[in-house]
């Protein structure tokens, strides 16, 4: 009779290590963000920097960001305007000859404008041309046109005003010198 195999040692099923072997907590896993770099990360701003500048009037490209003034003095009565660029070529020409019309017309009538403000305008809005007038040509944007630039400033009638302050002055630097001779 054979005996009955007991089986005393009635062994479950291991419980596996959930953290053994399998090297649960013991071993980090390395970050997937740690490596791996941000797609043009360092490219992207540079990138911007060196994106041509529009013209504000007409959309084209190779645009100059600079000011132009101008200015109207007429006895304590002062004003100072400007237009802030970009302009390309074409249309930084224009504005700078209708605003500098408008100052030779304009700026000289109150003692501090004709001393100091008119003059500085005046200088300043000849290194705005030569700014504008080193701009290779550009074209418009599509359905956009230029600033007509109309004629050159000493071609204006207006600009011709600007005699009369000068006559004046040179009409009292020479009463001046002869009464004084
Ligand atoms: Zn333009």
């Amino acid at each position: 009779m054979a005996t009955p195999q007991h089986h005393t040692s009635a062994q479950g099923p291991v419980p596996g290590n959930p953290y053994g072997a399998a090297g649960g907590y013991g071993q980090a896993p390395a970050p997937a963000w740690n490596h791996g770099t941000v797609p043009g990360g360092w490219g992207a701003p540079a990138a911007a920097n060196q994106a041509p500048r529009s013209c504000r009037a007409c959309g084209g490209q190779s645009a100059e960001d600079f000011k132009v003034r101008s200015h109207v003095g007429v006895l304590i009565m002062m004003k100072f305007e400007h237009l802030n660029g970009p302009f390309c070529r074409a249309c930084g020409i224009a504005v700078v000859r209708q605003m500098t019309t408008r100052t030779l017309c304009l700026g000289w009538w109150g003692p501090l404008s004709l001393v100091i403000f008119n003059p500085f305008t005046l200088v300043w809005n000849l290194l705005a041309y030569r700014k504008f007038s080193k701009l290779p040509p550009s074209a418009p944007a599509p359905g956009r046109t230029h600033l007509d630039t109309g004629p050159a400033v000493l071609r204006r009638p207006q600009a011709y005003v600007t005699l009369i302050p000068i006559a004046w002055a040179v009409w009292i630097i020479s009463q001046a010198l002869t009464h004084s001779s």
